[in-house]
């Protein structure tokens, strides 16, 4: 696996694959790789002849109170990861590489953007448009693929992909989880044993959120109240926990006549989580 630095050096690399007519996947990530990047490598694998990871720990999506600092960085285990997987090509730049002296360009989702995580992390979705748009400008690939565990980010790269006419294809990849049902995440490793052990209370939750609305599609506030009554008795300071429809996240009164999702953010100590399900009525499946 060969790993490049400069935006340059990348379009170089590419530019002879694309030539040569060979279909590219793109998985961005900020490192700190476990098995949920995997996939994502791996569904990239199965479509493209090559697959190129960016690894890039994007400061413009961290506010200033967040863990930019103590983010998880181990380069070189995770290119020895990357290598062993048989992904073509990391690029690994350094911040001036993406934001040289005077960037003063913001990629902003409207509607998309504003609710949910982006409520109660400002400028976050601003900081992730704006550094997707580029690393999907640089490598240009043939598709890019997000995992659903960041359901909002995977709407809003959909979005700003179709809204700048950029022509790549957007693949979601489902949630891979530890046994317990815990979403696999980088900031996992901030959990002290006894959080963990409490951790899969928050998925047990959501699923039981979504499986009752699949079966009683009214009863979305009580399920909310319910569901946040279980997480704040587990120990869990919770964020947001609401259902929204599946494609266009705007809320709804009852999870019946569409597809919808129940999301939630929470804290753990000072483990910020996420997660969220499917709640597929029963009419149409
Ligand atoms: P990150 O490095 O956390 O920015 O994540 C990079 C990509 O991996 C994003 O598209 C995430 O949604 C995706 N991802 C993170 N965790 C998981 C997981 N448990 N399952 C599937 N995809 C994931």
């Amino acid at each position: 696996m060969r790993v490049v630095r400069t935006i340059a050096d990348l379009r170089d690399r590419l530019a002879g694959w694309r030539r040569s007519g060979e279909r590219l996947g793109l998985v961005p990530t900020m490192g700190a790789l476990h098995a949920g990047h995997m996939a994502l490598v791996e569904a990239g694998r199965s479509d493209c002849a090559r697959v190129v990871v960016t690894i890039f720990v994007n400061p413009t999506q961290f506010a200033p109170n967040e863990d930019l600092g103590s983010y998880p960085r181990r380069e070189s285990a995770h290119l020895d990861m990357l290598g062993s997987t048989g992904v073509d090509l990391a690029f690994v730049p350094a911040t001036a590489e993406m934001y040289p002296p005077q960037f003063s360009t913001l990629v902003r989702v409207g509607g998309l953007s504003e609710g949910l995580c982006g409520a109660h992390r400002l400028g976050h979705f601003d900081g992730v448009a704006t550094v997707v748009s580029k690393l999907l400008i640089q490598a240009l690939p043939d598709i890019a693929y997000f995992g659903e565990k960041d359901y909002q980010q995977l709407l809003i790269v959909r979005r700003l992909a179709r809204d700048l006419d950029l022509p790549v294809q957007i693949k979601g990849v489902p949630t891979v989880r530890e046994p317990d049902g815990l979403a696999l995440s980088s900031r996992n490793a901030y959990l002290s044993s006894a959080e963990r052990r409490i951790a899969p209370q928050f998925v047990r939750v959501l699923r039981s959120v979504a499986e009752t609305l699949e079966r009683e599609p009214a009863a979305v506030a009580r399920e909310i109240e319910w569901g946040r009554r279980e997480l704040t008795r587990a120990g869990f300071d919770v964020e947001y926990l609401e259902v929204r429809d599946a494609v266009d996240l705007a809320p709804v009164g009852a999870a019946g006549s569409r597809p919808c999702r129940v999301l939630a953010a929470a804290y753990l100590g000072r483990t910020r989580l996420i997660d969220n399900f499917p709640i597929m009525p029963a009419s149409l499946t």
